[in-house]
């Protein structure tokens, strides 16, 4: 029978996950959705020293934000729990002791200290140190010393770390569903250590136990773990799991926007987008780093964005809501090159997304952010008309601000070409053919302004610039007959009478 599909998400906890973590935690999704399967967040806490607070938090929230969720684990429960490894002590010495007393692992008493000054010394011969086959008998460990010895020093309480006996020169295959078979052979991979005597786990034997207690079918994790994974493939084999080893996906790197090496969490405020879903501050030092969601990304569109980084569905489409992307998702179309983020495809993204929403659910939107908007008239038919301009709900207050004030300010460059002499008098004239419409509707205002127009031979261009001056200070924007019907009657008819002598003086300056 086929294994049915169980996968996780099993980050550390030791700060803001970035864009890629996320997008790990999406690729899973998807891949479980796909097949009927069933998502776990494992939080991967065994280093306490680099434990940071509300990290945790800050992964449920931007997962929330996303709109897709966990089937099991931390915060949800599930029948494979507890899900924090710091909760799990108990669970793995017992597998620490059967890799001991197999001969698969050794206790290593050397310090520190002790590593360091060997590894100087190897340093100054321009060698490189490696606990490992070839070294192990000259160090401090069970291995070497005598069995009465290594009793004591444990009988004493010494400190000692555990160390996987790794073997000397084998190959081991990576079976990757992204990149097919990886072959490592020993020499390059540690005697790692999988536990200390502080009674923990490190993460590579705390991850392979977990993954096999929960059932893990498929690991999707990103490319930074792929020097792991024949480590963890060893691990599988020693426990005598092999036949229950998950598959292996190793996600692509994303890489900065000009391809030169990883997207790392200082670059986003550094080259100007965000690289973190929610804002994030920062508890210790208080530092802020800016997030996609206070950006004013939509999630629908964030989604997207991630689905793309080292994705595609091999067709034109570009625009996926999550049950698509369930649908389309494979590991078979996941790239092997890193990915390179790029920030203006992002904003592409928002701007689609924002162009399907209706004005209503934009005011909805930014209401949200500013409650004092409420207060605004229109509001849902200033969205409707700016957001073809724009990329972010925010912009339509920035950019369409005529439609709440007077423009304090008239553009420069268009008055000095576009206001001419008989700007004045043309908009004076339509002011009463305005006036005299009984009611201020986009189609009569229109219809009225080209009769007068044509009969009166002013050139087309012209009135409508000079109107448009009048009105919001700009060049160009929205259809300028409904952006009159939005201002209504009386704030249209007043910027017409009063802003004409305003721009004279501006013109006169230039
Ligand atoms: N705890 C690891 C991380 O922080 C998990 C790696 C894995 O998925 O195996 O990414």
């Amino acid at each position: 029978m086929e294994k049915k599909v169980r996968v996780r998400y099993a980050p550390s906890p030791t700060g803001p996950q970035h864009i890629g973590g996320i997008r790990t935690a999406l690729y899973n999704y998807l891949f479980a959705k796909k097949h009927g399967g069933e998502l776990l967040l494992r939080i991967e806490d065994t280093d306490q020293t680099r434990f940071v607070e509300g990290a945790e938090r800050y992964i449920l929230d931007s997962v929330k934000w996303c709109g897709f969720q966990f089937d099991e684990g931390v915060n949800i429960g599930g029948s494979y729990g507890p899900y924090r490894q710091s909760e799990r002590k108990h669970i793995y010495k017992e597998f620490v002791q059967q890799l001991l007393d197999q001969g698969h692992a050794y206790y290593a008493f050397d310090s520190a200290e002790e590593l360091n000054e060997i590894r100087k010394t190897l340093e100054q011969q321009k060698k490189s140190f490696k606990y490992d086959a070839q070294t192990r008998l000259s160090l401090k460990n069970s291995l070497s010393l005598p069995a009465a010895e290594v009793e004591d020093l444990l009988a004493k309480g010494e400190s000692y770390t555990v160390r996987l006996a790794v073997p000397a020169d084998s190959n081991i295959v990576v079976d990757d569903l992204v990149r097919g078979k990886v072959t490592i052979n020993t020499r390059e991979i540690d005697d790692k250590v999988i536990f200390k005597s502080d009674g923990l786990p490190t993460y590579h034997l705390a991850n392979v136990v977990d993954d096999y207690l929960m059932k893990i079918s498929h690991v999707i994790r990103g490319e930074e773990w792929l020097p792991s994974a024949p480590f963890h493939v060893l691990l599988y084999q020693f426990l005598g799991w092999k036949d229950e080893m998950p598959a292996f996906a190793h996600l692509p790197l994303l890489l900065k926007p000009n391809g030169n090496g990883k997207l790392s969490k200082r670059d986003g405020d550094a080259m100007g987008f965000p690289v973190f879903p929610l804002e994030w501050t920062d508890p210790k030092t208080g530092d802020k780093s800016s997030g996609y969601r206070e950006a004013g990304y939509l999630p629908e569109a964030f989604l997207n964005i991630l689905a793309f980084l080292g994705w595609n569905p091999g067709t034109e489409q570009e625009l996926f809501s999550l049950e698509e992307l369930v649908e389309a998702f494979s590991l078979n179309r996941v790239v092997k090159s890193g990915a390179k983020f790029d920030p203006d495809k992002a904003k592409w993204f928002n701007q689609q997304y924002l162009l399907n929403k209706s004005g209503d659910q934009l005011a909805k939107i930014l209401c949200n952010e500013d409650k004092s908007l409420e207060k605004i008239q229109n509001l849902e038919r200033v969205c409707e008309l700016m957001k073809e301009r724009v990329q972010f709900p925010s912009e339509i207050i920035e950019k369409g601000g005529y439609f709440f004030n007077n423009p304090s300010i008239f553009d420069e460059k268009t008055v000095k070409k576009k206001w001419k002499e008989q700007s004045p008098a043309v908009v004076e004239a339509l002011v009463a053919v305005f006036e005299s419409q009984d009611e201020f509707e986009r189609h009569r205002l229109e219809s009225s302004f080209k009769q007068y127009v044509e009969a009166q031979q002013v050139p087309f261009g012209l009135a409508m610039i000079s109107l448009r001056l009048c009105l919001t200070g700009q060049g160009g924007g929205p259809d300028l007959f409904e952006t009159m019907e939005v201002l209504g009657r009386g704030p249209a008819i007043d910027r017409l009478n009063n802003n004409p002598a305003r721009i004279e003086a501006l013109k006169a300056k230039a």
